[in-house]
């Protein structure tokens, strides 16, 4: 087998377009994406007055604006949920500018049942899976939810949302986060429960700390742990999954001149995840021998759930009008360069 297949097996990327929303119907923006689900490429075409040729890009996966979050479900994110039942990592990534829809694709309205995104649908496919199980199964399952803004890691599910975590190593060199909160979740309902609790917390930072969601990265994780009872031996064995739900920071490029003292250092922190992060997949793509980990607080973290046997999904969130075509083309780039 060729070893550079095996990696590459392992991530994809998806690419999906939101529609146009009504405010830029009503400024009469033109539309300059077009997706094709046939060859799956992404093609964008720049405005008139510039000489520059349309650009078309493929991917793995692509969703139209009427892709429905049911489609985006089955395609990328139920295979991860499945591989992490069997006791694999698997991480799911949105990546966009600010506006495009990576929340949207993550967490959806969890109040309309055809508009629920990728997370709550996830919770309902693990708990049904867990509750199909044969008796010789026993599972337990634990979640987690933090934030990464300006490389400072907050727990969500905490009390005092004014601490920033450490990351730690732990003998077999394991990356963990100390002190984070792992609470037990029975069933799809009381995660939903956990997660909103994590939410408002995001909100009221966010708040306090002039919108900093757009800013930072979220991270909800499952932790699936299942022991099974192999009969007469009494031998039991145990699997351990992790799924990693990932809403990434605004990818939209700040502009250095006009931002200057936090906003910078913010800026140049964002920049430095999300490109150590492209790093890290592109090598693990390529097969590469030294995966430049080390680099960010968030691929450090994620470190055992990228490459190997790790599952990874990346879903690039792109806007279909010309009045954001610059960060369009970026967020393809940056896309294209993952694959
Ligand atoms: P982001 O998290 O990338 O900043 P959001 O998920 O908040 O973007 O999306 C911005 C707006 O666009 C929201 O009002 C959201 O409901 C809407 N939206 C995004 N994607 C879609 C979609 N595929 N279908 C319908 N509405 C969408
Ligand atoms: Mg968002």
């Amino acid at each position: 087998m060729d070893i550079h297949s095996a990696p590459s097996e392992n991530i994809k990327v998806a690419v999906r377009c939101r529609p146009i929303s009504r405010k830029e119907e009503e400024s009469t923006c033109r539309i300059v994406v077009d997706i094709d689900t046939s060859s799956k490429t992404v093609t964008v075409f720049p405005s008139e007055l510039s000489s520059d040729q349309p650009k078309s890009f493929s991917f793995d996966h692509v969703f139209p604006p009427t892709a429905s979050q049911d489609e985006v479900y089955n395609a990328i994110a139920s295979p991860i949920v499945q591989n992490v039942l069997d006791g694999y990592n698997g991480t799911i990534f949105a990546y966009g500018q600010t506006g495009t829809g990576k929340t949207f694709t993550m967490e959806g309205d969890k109040d309309v049942p055809h508009l629920k995104g990728i997370i709550p649908k996830s919770f309902a496919q693990i708990y049904k899976s867990i509750s199909e199980a044969g008796d010789e199964q026993s599972f337990l399952v634990r979640c987690s939810y933090l934030e990464i803004y300006n490389e400072n890691i907050i727990d969500l599910l905490s009390k005092d949302q004014g601490k920033f975590l450490e990351l730690k190593e732990n003998k077999d060199r394991e990356v963990y986060v100390k002190d984070l909160s792992t609470p037990v979740v029975v069933d799809a309902d009381d995660m939903d429960r956990v997660m909103r609790v994590g939410n408002k917390n995001r909100t009221v930072a966010s708040t306090r700390m002039n919108s900093i969601s757009s800013r930072s990265h979220a991270i909800f994780s499952i932790y699936v742990e299942c022991s099974t009872d192999a009969g007469p031996t009494k031998e039991s064995f145990l699997r351990m999954g992790k799924l990693n739900l990932v809403d990434l920071a605004g990818s939209e490029r700040v502009s250095k001149t006009h931002v200057t003292g936090d906003r910078l250092k913010e800026a140049t922190k964002i920049n430095l995840s999300l490109s150590s992060l492209g790093n890290v997949i592109s090598a693990l793509v390529d097969g590469s021998s030294h995966i430049p980990y080390r680099n960010s607080k968030l691929t450090r973290l994620l470190q055992d759930s990228l490459g190997g046997n790790s599952k990874t999904v990346m879903v690039a969130t792109v806007g279909p009008a010309d009045y954001n075509l610059d960060e369009t083309v970026n967020t393809l780039r940056y896309a294209n360069r993952a694959k």
